[in-house]
């Protein structure tokens, strides 16, 4: 498996349950971002690996974050440097996760006693605050402020990106047989301006075939429901007409 950062010595600075990010060379304003196959649920309960998931999910992202420059959303995406591995800017991270839903799924059916796959009359958005001890708890904007988080307002901003960028996805996935039930995004800052970082993946999204409702997204690991590779492949291959 080809890792250029590896090979050039560049220094590791973090090893994550996806992925693992160097300082490119002696710039530490950049960073290479090297997608792994291994995958986990529930909080790292479940772990196993997806063949080719890091080359996938690579390619996934670069284009998707492509289609999203296009229309004016900016993110710290630069280049691709190889198959797994993608050049991005540095940035300081909301340690933020946010979640945008269309439709009902997991624990937002669960939490409001509906059945999964029900259309949402208008998006949600929902916050959680990024910790694997804590397990990932929701919050709201208030928590934000109360213990230091990050700016009202550039919360309030990245909110307003995750929005826009719903209405972009939501259409491309629509035009490609999908339909696109939620996701989680990450942002960060740089130079005072809310980016959007990360990645946009299966591993991030839900997906459901338009037509038979099949699921084409990590849930397929999650849920043992057998051809997970098939799945990403599939996202890949649409994705890579961008
Ligand atoms: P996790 O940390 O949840 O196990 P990953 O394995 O995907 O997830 O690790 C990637 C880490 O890199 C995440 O913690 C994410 O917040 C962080 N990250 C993503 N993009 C950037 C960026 N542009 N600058 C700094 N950190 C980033
Ligand atoms: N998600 C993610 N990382 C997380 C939590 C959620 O990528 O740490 C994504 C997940 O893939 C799904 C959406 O966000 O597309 C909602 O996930 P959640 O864990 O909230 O699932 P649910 O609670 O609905 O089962």
């Amino acid at each position: 498996m080809k890792n250029i950062s590896e090979e050039k010595g560049f220094k590791k600075i973090y090893e994550g349950k996806a992925k693992i990010l160097y300082f490119y060379g002696n710039d530490e304003s950049r960073l290479v971002t090297y997608f792994k196959d291994d995958a986990t649920a529930f909080n790292g309960q479940k772990k196993g690996t997806i063949m080719k998931k890091g080359e996938f999910n690579n390619a996934i992202s670069s284009s998707l974050f492509k289609l999203l420059k296009s229309k004016g959303i900016d993110s710290h995406f630069i280049e691709n440097l190889s198959e797994r591995e993608m050049l991005v800017h540095h940035l300081k991270m909301f340690p933020v996760e946010f979640v945008v839903r269309n439709f009902t799924a997991g624990s937002l059916a669960k939490k409001m006693g509906v059945e999964e796959g029900v259309k949402l009359l208008s998006p949600v958005v929902e916050l959680y605050f990024k910790s694997d001890e804590l397990g990932d708890p929701m919050i709201n904007e208030t928590y934000v402020k109360a213990f230091d988080l990050g700016e009202t307002k550039d919360v309030e901003e990245a909110k307003k990106i995750a929005l826009n960028i719903n209405e972009i996805l939501k259409d491309f996935f629509d035009k490609n047989g999908l339909l696109l039930v939620d996701y989680k995004l990450e942002f960060g800052i740089l130079n005072g301006k809310v980016l959007l970082a990360d990645e946009i993946t299966p591993d991030t999204m839900r997906l459901w075939d338009k037509i038979t409702l099949e699921k084409v997204d990590k849930d397929r690991f999650r849920r043992d429901l057998g051809g997970v590779e098939e799945a990403y492949k599939r996202v890949y291959d649409i994705t890579s007409n961008i």
